[in-house]
């Protein structure tokens, strides 16, 4: 028995330009269940690989191939599972990830034998399992946690029940070891991911994080995250939380124990404005044991917008915010979203919020509601685009109500460059020289010329 994990690569504008490319974490850690389960695998990362999905199948000869992604990757799921089984109809094939989990309908396609929506790794090598040994009957299949599965040309969905995050293993990084230098996060070369929680407390109405993991946020045992950290060679971690600053008692066990195990690391995590407001001893405590980006979701320049999101946050706060972490040794890193009735004005306003607030690194999303999220359900009869690569924050998926496409585009595209500038100062850029380039050129061509 021999499985193919698949990650695809991500199929958006910026993707080529590998500045921010993280370890293949969620396979690395079913890697973990099958080794312990003795079944072996291979995981084909498609930011990293080489060869086409399609060689690999070939050269692997798997018998089971399972492909997670996001909303942009929902055809490359669907389409790598066709060419498994064009290869060898016997091949069994699984989608799973954050999309499927909230939106596994769309994966109901005869190339597909399940979709797994659940965070267990267990009940994933259970899976596999029922596969190895043929006896994939319903009753065998009903407990697995989530699964869709087919009978007799009709769908069943078994309940996805929140599972509990400490009964993660601490997961092998025999892939990312072998691959270390391909994993960044802007300047930081060699960054490795670890997961404390899942899901998010928060309820901010365009983001599906708050709805992962069957809705239930749960934060894992600080001594397992010591264990993971002590034994993790490399200098930079992303923790990957879609919230890491919740629960203050939590964060100052975590900042203790970090002292007390002397761990020397660079970290990057997720956060709110709200939570750096109301804990600035806090954020100067994380910063001084190595937090170098907090990544905080300002989403706005205007307290209504702000209302509109449920963000629970003010345009006061935001501006705290920055000053705070700009305050510490730690650099701010603005997540903003421009609605799709911003005109010049309010292109230009964000600008020069950015400019007096004094941000330096700014992401700046197109609004875009996402399948799956209270706010798709309100805008989904308005949704112009049918092709789920468009979901990558860069395009317009609804029609501008003040300016022409041509013109939000032109408008956005400046906003970017501006940004950019700005940044590139600061010297974050600095590592993309004529080498970086080069080899950034050389990726994409290649990838071009794969097709893949
Ligand atoms: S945007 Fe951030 S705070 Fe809001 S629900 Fe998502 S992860 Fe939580």
């Amino acid at each position: 028995m021999k499985v193919l994990l698949i990650r695809p690569h991500a199929p958006n504008k910026l993707n080529f330009t590998k500045i921010l490319d993280n370890e293949p974490l969620e396979l690395e850690y079913l890697h973990t269940a099958l080794k312990a389960k003795g079944i072996e695998d291979y995981i084909y990362d498609g930011l990293i690989e080489e060869t086409t999905v399609k060689d690999t199948i070939i050269r692997e000869k798997p018998d089971v191939v399972a492909i997670t992604g996001y909303i942009t990757q929902q055809n490359l799921m669907i389409k790598f599972c066709s060419i498994s089984k064009e290869i060898n109809p016997s091949i069994k094939t699984i989608v799973g990830g954050v999309h499927a989990q909230r939106n596994f309908e769309v994966f109901f396609n005869d190339s597909i034998d399940y979709v797994y929506r659940s965070e267990s790794v267990d009940d994933f090598a259970k899976l596999i399992l029922i596969i190895k040994e043929g006896n994939e009957k319903v009753e065998k299949l009903k407990i697995i946690n989530g699964l869709c599965f087919k009978e007799q040309g009709k769908y069943i969905k078994n309940q996805l029940t929140p599972i509990d995050i400490n009964e993660l293993p601490i997961p092998d990084r025999e892939h990312f070891y072998k691959n270390k230098s391909k994993f960044r996060y802007l300047d930081l070369t060699e960054v490795a991911t670890i997961k404390t929680a899942f899901s998010c407390p928060y309820s901010c109405n365009f983001c599906y994080c708050t709805l992962l993991n069957g809705g239930k946020y749960q934060a894992r045992d600080l001594n397992l995250v010591m264990e993971e950290l002590k034994n993790l060679d490399c200098q930079n971690v992303q923790i990957a939380d879609d919230d890491f600053l919740i629960d203050k008692d939590r964060l100052w066990e975590f900042i203790r124990l970090i002292k007390e195990n002397n761990i020397q690391k660079t970290f990057i995590c997720y956060s709110r404005a709200d939570f750096v407001c109301e804990n600035e001893d806090i954020i100067k405590a994380l910063a001084d044991i190595g937090f170098k980006y907090f990544l905080v979701g300002l989403e706005a320049v205007d307290d209504s917008e702000l209302k509109g999101f449920n963000k629970q946050t003010s345009v006061d706060m935001n501006e705290r915010c920055v000053k705070i972490i700009n305050s510490t040794s730690s650099k701010c890193i603005a997540l903003m979203i421009v609605p799709i009735d911003a005109d010049k004005k309010y292109f230009d306003n964000l600008y020069r919020w950015v400019k007096k607030v004094n941000v330096k690194y700014v992401t700046v999303s197109i609004f875009t509601p996402i399948p799956g999220t209270p706010l798709f359900d309100q805008y989904k009869d308005k949704i112009t685009s049918e092709d789920p690569e468009d979901w990558d924050f860069l395009h317009l998926v609804l029609e501008p109500t003040k300016l022409s496409r041509q013109s939000f585009y032109r408008e956005y595209n400046k906003l970017f460059m501006r940004l950019y500038k700005i940044a590139k100062k600061t010297g974050i850029y600095d590592f993309m020289d004529l080498k970086y380039y080069k080899n950034m050129l050389t990726d994409y061509l290649k990838r071009r010329m794969r097709g893949d």
